[in-house]
């Protein structure tokens, strides 16, 4: 059940929302002081803010200034005065969506679905993505933990696959044999640092045209290895 911050002085108003938002079956908190309104927005998990402008203690303003800084949540902002929304709007401090008050609850529980639904896409799209890495015709699905490489699929032993994972997400930083030891094996694990050298030997086999003159992970002697992004 998604879950929404309402964050109004106007307690009649607050409450209001409220109903609307709960009859449509989503969990509602209220908070009418600002500063209160800030510190749960930014500690807790809400799915979608309902941020009033003007508020004791902190203002809706550098409310959604300081959480959008931190978090991508919905913001939906609302005043009673048209200027202030077409002000905030052309300050561009990321709120998602303006209502000026009064509104329909009807329009606020709308607006709020639609918000929801564009957000889910968002953050599905963006946890589908971050589980590809691409980097030139190399192609690794971390969580299917398969290879391709120019589109061929190549079969990579477990540590080969995680070593190859692990440079690839931290491309252009040089890593010692050691510290790579460390990250891939076990500390209990029995090989030493040589086990890093032919594990990078194999791994280019399978991904470099040319293994003398490597296009993804470059040797750097007597430092370590680097993946060349
Ligand atoms: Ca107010």
């Amino acid at each position: 059940m998604s879950r929404i911050l309402i964050i109004e002085d106007e307690i009649s108003i607050a409450e209001l929302e409220r109903d609307y938002l709960e009859l449509s079956g989503f969990e509602v908190e209220t908070e009418n002081d600002g500063e209160r309104g800030l510190s749960r927005a930014m500690e807790e998990d809400f799915d979608l803010l309902i941020l009033d402008l003007m508020l004791p203690g902190v203002n809706g303003f550098d409310i959604c200034k300081q959480v959008r800084d931190m978090k991508n949540v919905p913001i939906i902002m609302v005043s009673a005065k048209k200027d202030d929304i077409d002000k905030i709007r052309g300050l561009g401090l990321g709120a998602d969506d303006y209502m000026t008050k009064p509104f329909s609850p009807s329009e606020l529980v709308a607006r709020v679905k639609a918000h929801l639904a564009r957000y889910e896409r968002l953050v599905n799209v963006n946890a589908r993505v971050n589980d590809i890495i691409e980097i030139r015709g190399l192609k690794i699905d971390k969580t299917a933990r398969r290879v391709w490489v120019e589109g061929t699929e190549k079969t990579f032993t477990t540590k080969e696959f995680d070593l190859l994972t692990f440079l690839a997400q931290n491309p252009n930083h040089v890593f010692t044999k050691d510290e790579l030891f460390k990250e891939i094996w076990d500390m209990e694990s029995i090989g030493d640092i040589a086990t890093v050298t032919v594990h990078i030997k194999k791994i280019r086999e399978k991904i470099e045209v040319n293994s003398a003159k490597p296009q993804y992970i470059e040797t750097i002697w007597g430092v370590g290895y680097r993946f060349k992004l």
